[in-house]
């Protein structure tokens, strides 16, 4: 198995530290020809303006789709807002899945918080809560058609989910040491 991590710009490091940690190949993906033989792609936080300039001037937005098309894709963060179908971005979004998405949602005073989530879908998720790091995190707006709400916090706010193999969190687990997040994108996988 070989997971691509975007590497444009931002948190890639991170996710392939987690990878590497699981026992996973994997690969830096800057070029449409690093997408070969792939089995799944992360799509890491850092700033959603600069990895969507990026992603068009190094020709990837067709590649990155095709790519999504027949594997499990997961954006952190801003690769959560890079990946919706509609968010307040000046930039082209790849328009994966069928969700709304409010960048920097959570406000200045608050721009950097922990939270831990009730996840089902993970491993023990009903049990053991994950630790949710949110860094000038999105929020998810609206989740519609086939996309499903996967975590939220406890106000009801969602910030993570899932379309098929497609997952999007508002959220960090590549900044924890809890790799239940990662497991879990790794078991969609031929699914
Ligand atoms: N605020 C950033 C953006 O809008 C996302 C922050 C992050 O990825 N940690 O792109």
């Amino acid at each position: 198995m070989q997971i691509g991590v975007l590497a444009l710009q931002g948190a890639f490091i991170e996710h392939i530290k987690m990878l590497t940690l699981l026992g996973v190949k994997t690969v830096e993906v800057r070029l449409p020809k690093e997408l070969k033989g792939l089995d799944g792609l992360i799509i890491p936080g850092g700033e959603s303006t600069t990895i969507s300039k990026l992603a068009v001037n190094f020709d990837l937005m067709g590649p990155l789709n095709e790519f999504a098309a027949h594997n499990p894709v997961w954006g952190t963060c801003a690769g959560m807002i890079f990946m919706a179908s509609e968010a307040d971005l000046d930039q082209p979004l790849l328009g994966l899945m069928d969700i709304i998405v409010k960048r920097n949602a959570f406000g200045r005073q608050v721009d950097s918080f922990k939270a831990n989530l009730t996840i089902p879908a993970i491993d023990d998720g009903d049990h053991r809560p994950f630790p949710a790091v949110f860094i000038r995190a999105p929020k998810l707006v609206a989740v519609n058609g086939k996309a499903r709400v996967i975590a939220e916090l406890l106000d009801g706010t969602a910030v993570a989910a899932q379309e098929g193999r497609w997952l999007a969190t508002a959220f960090h687990p590549e900044l924890t040491d809890d790799d239940r997040f990662h497991r879990y994108f790794l078991s969609l996988i031929g699914t």
